[in-house]
């Protein structure tokens, strides 16, 4: 394990890139925190403000689902404002290089997407909260509209084609995660020959078992995270620094494209 900082991590990086075939990046929420979408476990991130609510909880009340509402609405200016960072952007120039034929992602934002990832390349882990659906029959909904509906109503609005509980198109704590995307994030990372978790503390399952089973499956790992996670020591290349200042070369394009040229 090599534990660096920015400017020599960078390096290093772009030379693990470069001797890769296949990069698999897995992100965390430490990628969107330079486009002001604070993380979880940061001091002052969310988790210290507002403990999540259960998967349970929002089934069992009312009461609950019009709390879990109110705060997604409390942070939507947040969400739309956020626009892709260097990390996003250094990620979507591998994929666009064609190093990286998909990005598994913690994240809930689509910021991958909004930096040019084709979607149908990104692998959601838990979701996304710029949508929600209706958990019966799957419907979809758009924000501003339930928004408008739970004013409307004075409370969390249900499904108008079934009656079913509509919730952000995210998985929460206790809620099943998502199957196929699992099962395809584990393919890729039985496939890649180099992990790069990129801003995640790496403690809750699967983002705890993806990068073992890489390696089990003869990957090189890479982490970039600010703070020391739990996979640190499993790692060939650990960078301790800002994901933005690490991955600005290759945001930039002049790393990608010398890979692509490569
Ligand atoms: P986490 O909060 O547990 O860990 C984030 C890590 O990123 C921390 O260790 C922190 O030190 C590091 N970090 C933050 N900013 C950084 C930066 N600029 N440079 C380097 N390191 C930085 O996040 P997690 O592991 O992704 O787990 C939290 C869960 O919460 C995720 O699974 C996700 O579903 C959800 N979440 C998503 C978002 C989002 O979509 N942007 C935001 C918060 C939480
Ligand atoms: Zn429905």
């Amino acid at each position: 394990m090599i534990v660096t900082d920015a400017k020599e991590g960078g390096l290093r990086l772009v030379a693990m890139i470069e001797a890769a075939a296949r990069v698999l990046p897995f992100t965390g929420a430490g990628i969107s925190t330079e486009s002001g979408i604070p993380d979880f476990r940061s001091p002052g991130g969310l988790w210290s403000r507002n403990r999540p609510i259960d998967f349970q909880d929002f089934l069992s009340s009312q009461a609950m689902r019009d709390e879990a509402w109110q705060r997604r609405f409390a942070i939507d200016a947040t969400f739309r404002a956020a626009r892709p960072g260097r990390g996003h952007r250094a990620v979507a120039a591998l994929w666009r290089a064609g190093k990286a034929d998909t990005v598994v992602t913690q994240n809930i934002d689509n910021l991958h997407q909004d930096a040019g990832v084709a979607p149908e390349s990104v692998i959601e882990l838990h979701g996304n909260t710029s949508y929600a659906t209706c958990l019966d029959c799957g419907l979809r909904y758009e924000i501003p509209a339930v928004k408008a509906r739970f004013e409307r109503l004075g409370h969390a609005p249900a499904c108008e084609a079934c009656g079913g509980f509509v919730k952000t198109a995210t998985i929460s704590f206790g809620q099943p995660m998502p199957e196929a995307a699992m099962r395809r994030a584990v393919a890729a990372a039985s496939d890649c020959d180099l992990f790069l978790a990129i801003g995640s503390s790496l403690v809750v399952w699967p983002a705890a078992g993806l990068p073992l089973h890489a390696r089990k499956h003869g990957a090189r790992l890479a982490i970039l995270n600010r703070e020391p996670t739990e996979m640190d020591e499993a790692a060939d290349l650990v960078i301790r620094a800002d994901i933005g200042d690490t991955l600005q070369s290759i945001a930039e394009g002049a790393a990608a494209a010398g890979l692509e040229e490569g």
